[in-house]
């Protein structure tokens, strides 16, 4: 790789620092430079700023390594936000995440650098039905994934992310003989499988799905395995319980890379969105993965070119949560800390 005609000092150090990245492994020779400009400007206004960004797995590798304060799953992202002394949260994660940060950090300015990170989950359920579910099910704790509105939220007893879920629905069964359990109802079934629980009897569940995970196809693990001897499938708990069957591991995205980091397999299917598999290479260069993902729009909907806009007006952008929703929406929020805890 050669950059000689580069003259800007800062930016030969900025694709220095993308290289030392592993980002070069991913984009093409020409590319990097537009990419380390990118990243150069957006570092700078940041810390101009004294703006934090937060970056999901599910975002594309330049976007997590190049300008990323705080990476990982949902859950990690909603933890470590709370330790920040940032004035401002750039959420690079869908609208619900954002969400989950201003209700945590109410004193925080909190942007997306989209208009379009919704998430299918999220919008498959309203306050309303979670207020119909509560009438039609008196007394039922209603245990709701992280993937919800802060209304949603708000009427909650207790927020879980594909991390925790497990940990803290056997807490739940622990006083209730049955739960509520909304909105994806392939995560919620996988659950109940897990725990040898009933749907309908002994779990209620929403009928949410992720467009992402949803639409994997199960009969291509087994293709997948004939083909590369000693394959480890890797699939998200937001899968349809056929994916998790065929699979070896379910979890969510935190325990799919320390699984990756802790075994030695000849090769891992990853059955998740794709952020994911590219961030897995850039991390683990010497393990073999074998490509099966699929791309969410709304994550998507995020580019470095996004941030920098945002970064440059971000009246447009803020998220905000209104008190009495996000005081509600808190307390389901801070139970899933000390449960899963
Ligand atoms: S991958 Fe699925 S659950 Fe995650 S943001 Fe996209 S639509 Fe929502």
């Amino acid at each position: 790789m050669d950059f000689k005609g580069l003259m800007n000092p800062a930016l030969n150090e900025e694709i220095k620092r993308l290289i030392a990245l592993g980002l070069h492994r991913r984009c093409v020779d020409e590319d990097l430079p537009r990419v380390a400009g990118l990243t150069l400007e957006i570092n700078r206004l940041k810390r101009e700023r004294n703006a934090v960004i937060c970056a999901h797995v599910y975002q594309t590798p330049e976007i997590i390594l190049g300008v990323g304060d705080l990476t990982g799953d949902s859950y990690k992202l909603a933890a470590d936000c709370r330790k920040t002394a940032a004035d401002t949260i750039i959420f690079c994660g869908v609208h619900f995440m954002a969400e989950t940060a201003k209700i945590l950090n109410p004193s925080k300015k909190v942007y997306v650098p989209s208009g379009n990170a919704g998430c299918s989950l999220s919008e498959a359920i309203t306050a309303t039905d979670v207020r119909k579910l509560k009438a039609g099910h008196p007394g039922l704790p209603v245990v709701t994934y992280i993937n919800t509105s802060a209304e949603v939220k708000a009427e909650s007893d207790c927020i879980v992310t594909s991390a925790n879920a497990e940990k803290i629905l056997r807490r739940m069964y622990e006083a209730h003989d049955k739960v509520i359990f909304i909105p994806d109802r392939f995560m919620g079934a996988n659950l109940a499988k897990t725990l040898g629980k009933t749907p309908g009897r002994d779990i209620i569940l929403w009928n949410g799905t992720c467009i992402v995970h949803e639409k994997f196809n199960a009969g291509l693990i087994d293709i997948y395995r004939r083909r590369y001897p000693g394959l480890v499938a890797l699939a998200h708990a937001e899968c349809p319980s056929e994916i998790i069957a065929a699979a070896d591991f379910m979890g969510g995205t935190g325990d799919m890379m320390r699984y990756i980091g802790n075994t030695d397999a000849a090769a891992y299917l990853l059955v998740t969105e794709c952020g994911f598999g590219e961030l897995a290479r850039l991390k683990f260069p010497n393990k073999n993965f074998v490509a099966m993902c699929r791309l969410c729009p709304y994550m998507k909907s995020i580019t470095l070119n996004s941030v920098l806009a945002l970064l440059t007006d971000p009246a447009p952008q803020e998220v905000t949560v209104p008190e009495d929703i996000a005081a509600s929406a808190r307390v389901s929020i801070e139970k899933m800390f000390e449960l899963a805890a």
